[in-house]
């Protein structure tokens, strides 16, 4: 999979990229990640990206040029265009849905915004969707576009050392994940449960089944309306909930 990431800032990358999974993930070529500054498309003598707003009021705002020429070299010779990213607090809000459905592309490009952000140009005849990773904003896009290339990566094939983890973590599941425990057995008195000890895979799985659906209602039971649930389950919210109710 490869990422082009549009920014004015491409040092704000380097840690991020020469780091852990993301690190490993690029010296094993399962994904590239290219930067580009594109300021290098602007034509100007200054190489200006910028410029006030029409109609007055603070800030500069991105032009469209230099956006047009980096987008429009970058994918000259795709039969066609992967899709085009716009980082903004006005977008779809990115989930885990968001990320496995991306995942699906061999290729994406990231448009980082900076100031007032964009002329209206670019995200109606350039971007194919405008993505926000919360409701606050932030100084630029860079940041949003590490969040969107890390959750994304993990979700590709050889990323992760293990891909079993990615399927059992929070949100993966329609659920957030069961408590885990590691080594020691006994940490000040506090013991791991037993079930797990007991090496019995099927009760295991339960026990994790159950504990993930009690940590959802506790913490967002917005996400129970979503999820499929067997019988069973079923009734073991029924009595966590009557739990919820007795105090
Ligand atoms: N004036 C813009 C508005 O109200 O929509 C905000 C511009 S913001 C200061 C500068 C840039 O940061 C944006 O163009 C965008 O690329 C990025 N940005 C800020 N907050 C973001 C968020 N929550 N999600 C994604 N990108 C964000």
């Amino acid at each position: 999979m490869r990422f082009d990431i549009l920014t004015l800032f491409p040092e704000m990358f380097e840690g991020f990229l020469s780091s852990s999974m993301i690190k490993r993930a690029i010296d094993r070529d399962v994904i590239t990640a290219s930067i580009i500054n594109f300021r290098e498309y602007s034509t100007n003598k200054h190489r200006t990206v910028d410029d006030t707003p029409y109609g007055g009021g603070g800030g500069m705002v991105l032009k469209p040029e230099p956006l047009f020429r980096a987008v429009e070299d970058l994918t000259q010779n795709e039969p066609v265009r992967p899709p085009v990213l716009m980082m903004s607090p006005q977008g779809t809000p990115f989930t885990q849905k968001k990320a496995e459905e991306l995942a699906q592309n061999h290729r994406l490009i990231l448009l980082c915004g900076h100031y007032e952000g964009f002329d209206e140009r670019i995200r109606q005849h350039l971007v194919d969707e405008e993505i926000s990773i919360g409701d606050y904003v932030l100084t630029g896009g860079e940041l949003p576009a590490m969040v969107l290339m890390d959750s994304i990566s993990r979700l590709v094939p050889g990323v992760l050392g293990n891909e079993s983890s990615a399927k059992t973590d929070s949100h993966s599941t329609g659920l957030l994940e069961y408590p885990q425990y590691t080594r020691p057995l006994e940490f000040r008195g506090w013991k791991v449960p037993d079930v797990l000890l007991s090496g019995h895979h099927a009760e295991i799985d339960r026990w994790r089944r159950y504990q993930s659906l009690k940590r959802t209602l506790e913490r967002r039971p917005d996400l129970l309306e979503r999820v499929d649930l067997t019988e069973e389950e079923r009734g073991w919210l029924r009595e966590l909930k009557q739990g919820h109710r007795n105090g």
